[in-house]
């Protein structure tokens, strides 16, 4: 399709170890162009810092609710008080300039010529920020984006659904080959704080055809360490360990 290997970074939240790792890995597998899909900061200790390298290294960047919850554009309403708690002191810490780039970004952007859409959360109302948890969340989503491949974050929980010419849902693990006629949706899980149990950062990397999940090791206890400095709630930096 001569899109050149992507890699596909979602949900760092302010880990800037596991964004590192991450990144090494991208290096490694010689990946030439990095995508992000929102949620740069929140719940971690190094917002200004994973912001700036995102943007250094990104081609695309699109919102998450927390990169709009920072700057007011989402409400907190609906966050729990860990989350609420790390949003209002990003608020604090954030340089003027880097709150307005996230102000700026949009919470989906499609790339037409590699037939990709891009969304943080369901492509059905990008700015509803709605989690896509079960199979049923998932075809309904396929339902609300045309391109063959849809990328998403948001629930931090990996994933690969193929949608079939006739409307079949096959769910992938690992390593997965598109095929013709099939449409794909993709959450590339997440870099700073993983929730599937495993507590290695996540990236999806797309070359040609292929779609792999990979899992990189960090020291998350530099970041735990980090949380607690901050004072920044310890449950927190726990979760981190145990990648939930
Ligand atoms: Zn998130």
């Amino acid at each position: 399709m001569g899109r050149g290997k992507l890699a596909v970074l979602s949900d760092v939240h302010s880990n800037l170890e596991a964004l590192r790792a991450v990144l090494q890995e991208v290096e490694r597998q010689k990946a030439e162009r990095v995508l992000f899909l929102g949620d740069a900061v929140g719940y971690g200790p190094e917002p200004e810092e994973c912001v700036q390298l995102l943007r250094q290294v990104s081609e695309v960047m699109i919102a998450g609710n927390h990169d709009w919850a920072v700057v007011g554009l989402t409400s907190v309403e609906y966050f729990n008080e860990n989350a609420r708690r790390a949003v209002e002191w990003t608020e604090l810490v954030l340089s003027p300039e880097t709150k307005a780039f996230l102000r700026g970004l949009p919470p989906s952007r499609a790339l037409p010529r590699e037939d990709i859409l891009l969304c943080h959360g369901s492509p059905k109302d990008p700015q509803a920020w709605l989690y896509i948890l079960s199979l049923e969340d998932a075809e309904r989503a396929f339902y609300n984006f045309e391109e063959r491949l849809c990328l998403v974050g948001h629930s931090h929980v990996p994933f690969v659904v193929e949608m079939t010419g006739d409307r079949n849902l096959i769910v992938h693990s690992g390593r997965t080959r598109m095929r013709e006629g099939s449409r794909y949706l993709v959450n590339a899980g997440s870099v700073g704080q993983p929730r599937d149990g495993d507590p290695r950062a996540c990236l999806v990397i797309i070359e040609e055809d292929v779609i792999e999940v990979c899992r990189v090791e960090y020291d998350f206890r530099r970041t735990q360490a980090k949380i607690l400095r901050q004072g920044l709630p310890e449950a927190l930096a726990e979760r981190l360990g145990y990648g939930r």
